[in-house]
């Protein structure tokens, strides 16, 4: 459930005083430091394919990375996403969830589960690609991209139509200007980020996302988990907002001069 108050009407900005003494009391703690990718970290771009992290945002997450565990949990795929970072995050997971780098093995089953879904794109690819769609199969997930269609409606409704008949399997779930296919039951972000906490053994988490296959964590997210949602989404059901990726660099930075303080007056400290 979460705590319902805060959550819908009123989300405060991270900037505020509210968000600055929750991320305050977080980095008192150890805790694990989760971000999607696009819309997130990297500002999204026409191109999918010309998305980066800027140089601001890759050092701050190296710094932060040397003293927390730093997640990127993304839709991409792993081989995808690694070469767009320009750092080394501690974890790094792919397919909205179910693409984790240290455990290629539970991936294999997942990516046969869609087979029968492959063949059947591939007997509508021609109506899906006259409609402007391009499909992309990310082993785990598969992309329904609608970003460069010249109508969005037609390339909607031939994306309608080739699903409607698709074999059993499959769940459907829409990102901006993309319709995503992933294995039904296939972990997602939330349980990415779960098992991630019991692994780092953080104590507690932030994550900030900025899509529909965020929302999960925003959802499943425990009371004193810190959570963000980039963008004004009234629904989303994340504590906190930021207006645009634009101010992430400013976040991270934040976040460090946090650590700092706590880091002085902790007990781990030098003196
Ligand atoms: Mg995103």
């Amino acid at each position: 459930m979460g705590d319902s108050g805060s959550a819908a009407g009123r989300r405060p900005h991270i900037f505020s005083a509210e968000g600055e003494s929750a991320l305050a009391e977080l980095l008192t703690r150890r805790a694990l430091l989760a971000f999607d990718f696009d819309g997130t970290l990297a500002p999204i771009v026409a191109q999918p394919a010309q998305a980066r992290l800027s140089q601001a945002v890759a050092a701050r997450l190296a710094a932060l990375a040397e003293r927390l565990p730093v997640a990127v949990i993304s839709g991409r795929s792993l081989a995808d996403l690694r070469r767009r970072l320009g750092f080394s995050p501690t974890y790094l997971v792919g397919n909205h969830g179910a693409e984790h780098a240290d455990d290629p093995e539970a991936a294999s089953a997942w990516r046969a589960a869609l087979d029968p879904l492959r063949a059947h794109l591939e007997r509508e690819r021609q109506s899906l690609v006259a409609a402007g769609v391009g499909i992309e199969d990310k082993g785990l997930s598969i992309a329904l991209h609608h970003r460069l269609a010249p109508s969005e409606g037609a390339a909607l409704a031939a994306i309608d139509a080739a699903l409607a008949e698709r074999p059993p399997g499959s769940s459907v779930f829409a990102g901006k200007r993309v319709i995503n296919l992933v294995p039904t039951g296939c972990p997602d972000k939330a349980d990415a980020l779960f098992l991630l906490v019991a692994r780092s053994g953080a104590e507690t988490a932030l994550f900030a996302g900025d899509d529909v296959n965020d929302e999960p964590v925003f959802e499943r997210a425990p009371a004193h988990w810190l959570t963000l949602r980039v963008g004004r989404d009234a629904a989303s059901r994340a504590h906190f907002y930021l207006d645009s990726p634009a101010e992430m660099a400013m976040l991270l930075e934040r976040m460090r001069q946090h650590l700092a303080m706590s880091g002085a007056s902790g007990p781990g400290s030098r003196r």
